[in-house]
């Protein structure tokens, strides 16, 4: 299959995911029949000039944790069809990471989420945490969201723009309402903790 000249839906699909999730492989395999999207990655991959921080991170019940060397102000969302469904989010933030710089503490558990790609998760509490080729794969990404601290985290561009949901992209100016302000949420969780979550 050309990077560039899919020929059915399936390949098509496979194609979308293999630009998205790991630049690293799209620059590698630059050729001339490379599309406008790849050229304009592999500039953006060129320009980098952050350095990567090691950060750490897990699932929601603790049973699955990792530490990766990322670069924060290099993470983008993900729209892709694959990764909507996978997360049964609208979008998915992910930041790349080289393989050798991911260190598990607790196995992740993996599914294979389409021919090409298998995901990391816990099958305790259901948290998505990544995403890797099955094949060829020198890089993986994380999910932001499942880092310690995700504050750092700035994305820098969109991928699997076809299946954007763009009603979901610019939400500035909705009405904001935080946890601590609804009044019976505030209460279920004293009862249950005896404070609000951080
Ligand atoms: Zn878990
Ligand atoms: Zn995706």
């Amino acid at each position: 299959m050309g990077l560039s000249q899919p020929t059915g839906i399936g390949e098509d699909f496979g194609g979308i995911e293999r630009f998205s999730h790991s630049i690293g492989i799209a620059v590698a395999a630059s050729t001339p029949q490379l599309s406008g999207v790849a050229k304009r990655i592999e500039r953006m991959q060129i320009v980098e000039m952050t350095e990567a921080t090691r950060m750490s991170g897990g699932c929601a019940c603790g049973r699955v944790r990792f530490e990766a060397a990322v670069k924060p102000d290099e993470a983008y969302l993900c729209h892709c069809r694959m990764c909507q469904r996978s997360t049964g989010s609208v979008s998915i933030a992910f930041i790349n990471a080289m393989l050798d710089d991911v260190e598990w503490q607790g196995q992740p558990d993996w599914y294979d989420s389409s021919p090409i790609a298998t995901r990391p998760f816990c099958a305790n509490c259901g948290t998505s945490l990544g995403f890797l080729f099955k094949e060829d794969a020198s890089k993986m990404d994380l999910t932001v969201a499942a880092f310690d601290d995700p504050t750092p985290f700035t994305p820098k561009h969109h991928f699997g723009a076809e299946s954007m949901h763009r009603a979901w992209i610019n939400t500035e100016g909705l009405p904001e309402y935080r946890t601590d302000e609804h009044q019976k949420l505030v209460e279920k969780w004293v009862a249950a903790t005896g404070k609000v979550p951080d």
